[in-house]
C-alpha cells in the first residue's frame, strides 16, 4: 500500500463529490444538491445528481452510483489505488509515509528477481531440444509461439536440480531459494526443483512481477497442474491469472471474464477475447470477487454447463451476493456440451463465445434457478403452494446478506415476480391450454371491469410528475423501464411515449390542461419524495393490470393473484410510509 489505511476516508470527508465531477461535467446548483448530465450513459436532459452532504453521486437514468473514489475510477478507468493517488495529487493533499522497512523491501526484491530469472530460465528450456515434447504439446493445443512468448510460458526440465543449479549460479543464497515457492527440501537435506517435466505458466501480481508459476505435467506425473508452494508474494486467495494482462481490455469492454483454467484464459486471449482471467485451479473465492470488483463492475464467470459447472456457480453466487451492489454486479455463461471455454472455441469459434457471453444470466435468475434445483423442484411441472414457500424461504436466506439495500429490494421483488409469472405460467402448460373461462364460473366471480377512468387519472400523475422532475424520463429499476413501460391507459402510454421523445403533443390538448394543474399541485415536493411517489404510481399502475388480467386466469391461480396483488400492495404501503 502507497497510503495509510484510513486514507480513502480523509480524503472522502475532504473533497467534495461535487468538486471531483465538477472537473467533467458542468453542474447547476439545485437545492442542495448538483445536477449535470451524466458522464457514463448518453443523454440530453439531465439526470445525473451529487449530495455533497451525503457524499455520494446517483445517475437516475442507468443507476450509477458511488463516492469520490468510484468516480474517478469509473470516470478515468483507473483502479482503486491510483484513483486515490491521483485525487490526492489533484487536490495537494499530501500522502502520509505508510512506514518503511528498507531490510523488508531489499528482502522483497530479491524475491522478485529470483522468480524473474527463473521464469527466464523456463523459457529458454522451451525453444532448447529438452522442450521439443513441450512445443508439440503447446501446437496440438493451438497455441503459436507467439502467444507462448507473450504469456511468457516456459518448460521445466525432466530434472531434480537444473534450476536449483541455476540459481545458484545466479547467487542466490539457499535461504533466498527456499523462499520462493519452487524448490524443495528432502529429508536429505538437499534442495530439490519442484516443477519437472512440466509446462510452465508464470503467475504475475497486478504489476505484472512474477509472483509464482503454475505447472501442466506432460507426462503422467500427478498432480496434472501443480502451483508454486504460497509465500509472502503469493497468497492463493487473492492471485487471478492474467490480470495485468487483462486489464485495459477489462476496462474498454466494461467487464471481467472469469474462467476456469490458464489454457482457458489462453485459448481465450488468443482467439482477441482479452478481458480474460482463471482463477489458479482453487476454487474462486471472495478475495478474488473483491480484487476484480476494484477493476470492474460486471462479472462474467464462464463454467461448463455441466453439473460440477453449475455447482461451481452456485457456490460463487453464494460469495458474491455481500458484494454485489447497484453498480456492482456478476452473472455465468454456461457453455453448451460440457466444453470448456478452450474446446468451444475450437469447435465453435470466438464470436460464438462472445455471444454466449454476452448473455450470460444474471445472478438474480441464477439464484432463482438454483433455489429449484437445490430443492428438487421441477418448473414445468405443476407447482404447490407449500413448493413455493419452500422456494420463496430458500431465496429470502439467500437475499437477507445483500449488503447494499437497493439491490436487495430489487432482488425481493424480481423472485416475487418470478415466483408468480413464471412457475404459474409454466404450471399451466401441463394442464393444458386455457379454456376461456367457459368451464368454470369461478373466474367471473373476481373479474374487474377495466377501470379506465383510473388508469387515465395515474397515466396523468405519473406524467405531470415526468414534467416535473424530468430526470424521471430515464427511470430505470428491476421491475419498470420507463421507455418501454406499457402503462394501463393506452392514450396515457402514447402520451409519455411522445414526452420521452420530445415529439410534438399537441393531440393532447385537453389531458395536458388537466396535467398542467396536477402539476401545480405539485409544488414544492422534492425530488426524492418526488420520486417515491412515483415508483408508487408505477406500482399502482401495475396492480390495475394484474386485476384486469384476472379475468384470463383460471381458478386455481386466484389464491396466486391474491398473493401477488397483497405483495404490490404491501410495497405501495412500505413505500407510501417513506414519504409521511
Ligand atoms: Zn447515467
Amino acid at each position: 500500500m502507497f497510503f495509510p489505511k484510513d486514507f480513502p476516508e480523509k480524503l472522502r470527508s475532504t473533497v467534495l463529490v461535487s468538486e471531483i465531477v465538477g472537473k467533467k461535467v458542468r453542474l447547476k446548483q439545485r437545492g442542495k444538491e448538483f445536477l449535470g448530465l451524466c458522464p457514463f450513459h448518453n443523454e440530453k436532459t439531465p439526470s445525473f445528481t451529487i449530495n455533497d452532504q451525503k457524499g455520494f453521486y446517483h445517475c437516475f437514468g442507468c443507476q450509477a452510483h458511488g463516492d469520490i473514489i468510484s468516480f474517478v475510477m469509473n470516470a478515468e478507468r483507473m483502479d482503486y489505488r491510483d484513483a486515490v493517488i491521483k485525487i490526492a495529487g489533484d487536490f495537494g493533499i499530501a500522502i502520509p509515509r505508510v512506514k518503511y522497512d528498507e531490510a523488508k523491501e531489499d528482502k522483497l526484491s530479491r524475491d522478485y528477481l529470483l522468480l524473474e530469472k527463473s521464469a527466464q530460465f523456463f523459457e529458454k528450456n522451451l525453444y532448447e531440444d529438452a522442450g521439443k515434447e513441450a512445443r508439440n504439446y503447446l501446437k496440438k493445443r493451438g497455441l503459436n509461439s507467439n502467444i507462448a512468448k507473450k504469456f511468457r510460458l516456459g518448460f521445466a526440465l525432466d530434472s531434480y536440480e537444473k534450476l536449483t543449479d541455476f540459481l545458484r549460479a545466479e547467487n542466490f543464497s539457499e535461504t533466498e531459494i527456499l523462499r520462493s515457492g519452487i524448490i524443495g527440501k528432502n529429508e536429505k537435506n538437499r534442495l530439490y526443483d519442484k516443477f519437472r517435466n512440466r509446462i510452465i505458466f508464470p503467475i504475475t501480481d497486478k504489476k505484472n512481477r512474477i509472483i509464482a508459476f503454475g505447472g501442466r505435467s506432460i507426462g503422467d506425473d500427478m498432480p496434472k497442474y501443480l502451483n508454486s508452494a504460497e509465500t509472502e508474494i503469493f497468497k492463493k486467495n487473492q492471485t487471478l491469472y492474467n490480470l495485468a494482462n487483462a486489464r485495459s481490455a477489462i476496462f474498454s469492454k466494461g467487464f471481467a471474464i472469469v474462467v476456469e483454467g490458464y489454457m482457458d484464459a489462453i485459448a481465450l486471449a488468443a482467439n482477441g477475447i482479452e478481458n480474460v482471467i482463471a482463477g489458479l485451479g482453487t476454487a474462486l473465492g471472495i478475495e478474488h470477487l473483491k480484487e476484480l470488483f476494484y477493476t470492474t463492475d460486471k462479472i462474467v464467470i464462464c463454467l461448463d454447463g455441466d453439473a460440477a459447472g453449475i455447482r461451481a456457480a452456485k457456490r460463487v453466487s453464494e460469495i458474491a451476493l455481500p458484494l454485489i451492489s447497484a453498480r456492482k454486479n456478476i452473472a455465468f455463461a454456461f457453455l453448451p456440451g460440457g466444453l470448456d471455454p478452450d474446446d468451444f472455441i475450437k469447435k465453435s469459434g470466438s464470436k460464438e463465445l462472445e455471444k454466449i457471453l454476452l448473455a450470460a444470466t444474471p445472478l438474480s435468475e441464477s439464484l432463482f434457478e438454483f433455489a429449484l434445483t437445490e430443492l428438487g423442484i421441477d418448473k414445468n411441472k405443476k407447482i404447490s403452494a407449500e413448493d413455493k414457500a419452500k422456494i420463496e424461504a430458500n431465496l429470502n436466506a439467500k437475499i437477507s446478506v445483500i449488503a447494499d439495500f437497493t439491490t436487495k429490494r430489487h432482488f425481493s421483488s424480481f423472485f416475487k415476480n418470478a415466483l408468480f409469472f413464471r412457475l404459474s405460467h409454466s404450471g399451466e402448460k401441463n394442464g393444458g391450454k386455457k379454456t376461456g373461462g367457459g368451464k368454470n364460473n369461478f373466474s367471473s366471480k373476481i373479474h374487474l371491469k377495466p377501470q379506465s377512468d383510473v388508469a387515465e387519472n395515474l397515466g396523468k400523475q405519473i406524467i405531470a410528475l415526468m414534467l416535473k422532475f424530468p430526470e424521471l424520463t430515464h427511470f430505470r429499476n428491476q421491475r419498470f423501464d420507463i421507455h418501454n413501460l406499457h402503462l394501463s391507459s393506452e392514450k396515457m402510454t402514447r402520451l409519455k411515449d411522445l414526452i420521452i421523445e420530445k415529439t410534438d403533443i399537441s393531440e393532447f390538448a385537453n389531458e395536458m390542461a388537466e396535467i398542467k394543474n396536477l402539476l401545480a399541485s405539485l409544488g414544492n415536493t422534492d425530488l426524492e419524495s418526488g420520486l417515491i411517489k412515483f415508483r408508487i404510481l408505477l406500482l399502482k399502475d401495475l396492480l390495475l393490470q394484474v386485476e384486469s388480467q384476472c379475468m384470463e386466469i383460471t381458478d386455481h391461480k386466484i389464491e396466486e393473484i391474491v398473493n401477488y396483488k397483497s405483495s404490490l400492495q404491501f410495497e405501495i404501503l412500505d413505500l407510501e410510509r417513506q414519504i409521511i
